[in-house]
């Protein structure tokens, strides 16, 4: 998916000039607000207005948002400013991203009503909207966020203002333009999704704080999914993962060494759901580590370079240092000196399993390797790993004993049997997706009907036709 640089610098600037980042005097308007207040009322105005909206005229602007995001030109805009402005992932896998939360997030359909009936007549349970949501977005999927976000929250008849990363600010700003833009041109209400121009904590506190706003959800680390539960109004919190990867001596190893490659490399392994380490049984650990050199890993074998690279990519916590987060293999291992080969998209080490690179969630393509002497021994080593995030996990195995295992030992949102982590999100695996994955709460993949209401409606002694 190769595309011309002065192509796509050509087409980014007319779009910004079309939807007006460029031009000062149009700086504002379609859902970009320069106080965080302001964004909230009229977010609020807006669905008052939208109460009175018909469930096919909300279909239509689910479609707007839809269709404005899989125009070619607005796909391979954002995709590039999500790449560029954080510095972070790859466009082409932004490309794959943004196009899936504009595809595959569900619509109207996944609000279903639920009916009881008997000699009291019936008592139907609908989902109703809570109002304004607002919503705190990540760095790691800035656009794809907010896209998922909206249809899935629009859907189910919300207004939704967002809070977004300050690093992510010019791509945030831009999908809430966009889409803001394509809901009037269908006739929706004006400010259905807003935001602030320049986002910060401080505007993300106030969204979270105010009175008017009756939903929170955060997509995010660890502090924003504790600060969200915490603000004592309904919060779903999609926190962080750091998914294991168990491959036992019944797997397709050749199969299995491609999709582990693949998924950890995906976006420079931003995605939450992405492998972060791997825990081999002992009898088939070479063969897999021989196969994952075929499928683009470099292995680092030498224990001075391993010391090197940790002092490279981690910081004084043990934890990820920031300017290597979503940077290529290619690149850090440019940084340590070795110049490899183009094909290459991560990079390897066997560790112990007590070693940084296995407990910490780093987000960079570097995998870890275990050795177990065991499939039981394997996993427990992944279930120390995940550290009861409860977000993804990932086992490669024929054995179905040993799978319903570690699927009911490890207790996460996401278990992929067999294939790459992504497949978890629907990219060649059955089901839906999301970019908001809310283990700590449990809502698990969300959708519509978790930024939905239930509310009662009950008629006494009618319309029981039984
Ligand atoms: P982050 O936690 O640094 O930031 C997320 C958002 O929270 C940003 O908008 C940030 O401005 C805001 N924020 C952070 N601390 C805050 C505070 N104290 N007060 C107010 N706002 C605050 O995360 P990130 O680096 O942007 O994203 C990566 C993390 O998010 C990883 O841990 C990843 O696993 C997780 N993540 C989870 C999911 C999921 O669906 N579960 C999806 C994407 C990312």
């Amino acid at each position: 998916m190769k595309m011309d640089v002065s192509a796509v610098e050509m087409i980014v600037r007319r779009v910004m000039e079309e939807v007006g980042t460029l031009d000062k005097s149009n700086e504002y308007g379609y859902g970009i607000f320069d106080d965080m207040e302001e964004a909230i009322e009229a977010a609020y105005i807006a669905q008052k207005n939208y109460m009175s909206c018909s469930i096919s005229e909300r279909e239509k602007y689910i479609k707007a948002i839809r269709d404005v995001i899989l125009k070619k030109e607005n796909l391979e805009l954002i995709s590039k400013l999500g790449a560029e402005e954080t510095g972070m992932g790859k466009y082409e896998h932004k490309i794959i991203k943004n196009r899936l939360a504009a595809t595959k997030t569900p619509g109207t359909e996944d609000l279903i009503t639920e009916a009881m009936t008997g000699d009291n007549g019936i008592t139907l349970v609908e989902l109703s909207p809570y109002g304004v949501i607002g919503a705190i977005t990540p760095t790691t999927n800035p656009s794809e966020t907010i896209i998922c976000n909206s249809i899935g929250m629009l859907s189910a008849g919300n207004s939704v203002v967002f809070g977004a990363h300050p690093r992510a600010k010019g791509v945030s700003v831009l999908t809430v333009k966009l889409i803001n833009k394509a809901l009037e041109e269908v006739g929706a209400p004006a400010n259905l999704v807003t935001t602030v121009y320049e986002p910060s904590v401080k505007n993300s506190n106030i969204l979270m704080n105010h009175e008017k706003v009756k939903m929170i959800v955060a997509t995010g680390g660890p502090e924003i999914v504790k600060t969200v539960m915490s603000t004592g109004k309904k919060a779903i919190g999609a926190g962080a993962g750091n998914p294991p990867v168990v491959v036992d001596e019944t797997a397709d190893i050749e199969q299995a060494a491609i999709d582990i490659i693949d998924g950890c490399s995906f976006d420079n392994n931003l995605p939450c759901i992405a492998e972060k380490e791997v825990i081999a049984v002992e009898q088939i650990a070479d063969y897999l580590i021989f196969n994952m050199k075929k499928s683009g890993a470099y292995e680092i074998k030498d224990n001075v370079v391993l010391k090197e690279l940790e002092k490279l990519v981690l910081n004084e916590n043990n934890g990820p240092n920031k300017d290597f987060v979503g940077k290529s293999a290619i690149y850090i291992l440019e940084k340590l000196g070795i110049n490899a080969d183009s094909d290459i998209k991560a990079i390897i080490m066997e560790t112990s399993k007590d070693h940084p690179f296995v407990q910490n969630e780093l987000m960079m393509p570097i995998l870890p390797i275990v050795r177990a002497a065991n499939v039981d021994e394997a996993i427990d080593i992944a279930i120390e790993a995940e550290h009861g995030n409860r977000h993804t996990a990932i086992m490669h195995s024929k054995n179905v004993d040993k799978l319903t295992k570690m699927a009911k030992l490890i207790q996460t949102t996401i278990f992929v049997k067999n294939g790459p982590s992504y497949a978890g999100i629907g990219v060649g695996g059955e089901g839906y997706t999301t970019f908001t994955i809310a283990g700590p709460t449990g809502e698990g993949l969300t959708s519509a009907k978790f930024f939905a209401r239930k509310r009662r409606c009950v008629l006494v002694d009618g319309f029981h036709i039984r």
